[in-house]
């Protein structure tokens, strides 16, 4: 009707997604693809990413594969300019890896816990501040996109350092949405409820599992697609007006 558009389309953007050899990242790589973006998959594992990136370029996207360990600080900068050499500088970065050390306080050793706010806290801070250090310089604008979990504002037991490290990407993208807004660059939020994936997988099937998802109004685990509107509307021209933003989407698992 007339001149406004309802679809989302994405192309002549390139879009960066960290850990997309599985889970989240590489249904978030999928959605991205089939909206016109160009997606840059990392992950540590190169034979899953090449499986997603050969997908993709079948199906008549564009993907480019390159192995990235988040938690190499400085590695970082190079990355990006590898990237800006191919031509393939994203102006959307889907900060989606993350982990868990699965272990009660009490057993957490400090590189547990270094290691679990490193990969989700630490890391998307460098990668957001790389990846805007480009679009500052450029005067382009652009979207970061930051995977939290209800865990950044309901207490999941015994999963205590992920929360906190979820807690903080929320706040971090509060700080940096303004410390970026007058750069066009919107920072967002998305806080998944519970899905079934690697990080996950093992839980499902037990008895605490069963019990849980018959805790939730809806009786069910929410499945990948449940997150592709919030996607694409914190990547796509609808979201224009939106940063600092976090949308919970946990299918009323903690209403
Ligand atoms: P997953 O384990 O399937 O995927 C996590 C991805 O991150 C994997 O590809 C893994 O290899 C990658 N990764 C981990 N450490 C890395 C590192 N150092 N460098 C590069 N890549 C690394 O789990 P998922 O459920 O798809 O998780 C994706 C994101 O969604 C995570 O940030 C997670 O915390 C968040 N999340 C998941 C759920 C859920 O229920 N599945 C809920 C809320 C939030």
């Amino acid at each position: 009707m007339g001149n406004i558009s309802t679809n989302t389309d994405l192309n002549g953007h390139t879009a960066l997604v960290t850990g997309a050899s599985s889970g989240l990242g590489v249904r978030f790589a999928q959605v991205l693809a089939a909206a016109g973006a160009r997606v840059v998959i990392t992950a540590r594992r190169a034979e899953k990413l090449a499986e997603l990136e050969a997908e993709i370029n079948g199906q008549g996207g564009t993907a480019l594969a390159v192995s990235l360990d988040v938690t190499d600080l400085d590695k970082l900068g190079d990355f990006y300019e590898t990237l800006r050499e191919k031509d393939f500088m994203p102006d959307i970065l889907v900060n989606n890896a993350g982990m868990n050390v699965d272990k009660a306080a009490l057993d957490y050793a400090p590189e547990d816990f270094h290691q679990v706010l490193g990969t989700n806290l630490t890391a998307p801070f460098f990668l957001a501040t790389e990846f805007a250090r480009h679009h500052i310089a450029q005067g382009s604008a652009a979207r970061i996109i930051n995977i939290a979990s209800v865990g950044g504002h309901k207490v999941l037991p015994g999963l205590t350092p992920y929360c906190a490290s979820k807690a903080g990407i929320a706040m971090m993208t509060r700080g940096l949405a303004r410390e970026w807004a007058r750069a066009n660059i919107n920072v967002n939020a998305i806080c998944p409820g519970y899905i079934e994936t690697e990080i996950n997988d093992f839980w499902w099937q037990t008895d605490g599992g069963k019990k849980q998802i018959a805790s939730w109004p809806r009786r069910r685990l929410a499945g990948k697609e449940d997150l592709d509107g919030a996607l694409l509307l914190l990547a796509g021209p609808q979201g224009s007006g939106m940063t600092g933003s976090t949308i919970t989407v946990d299918d009323g698992q903690y209403i």
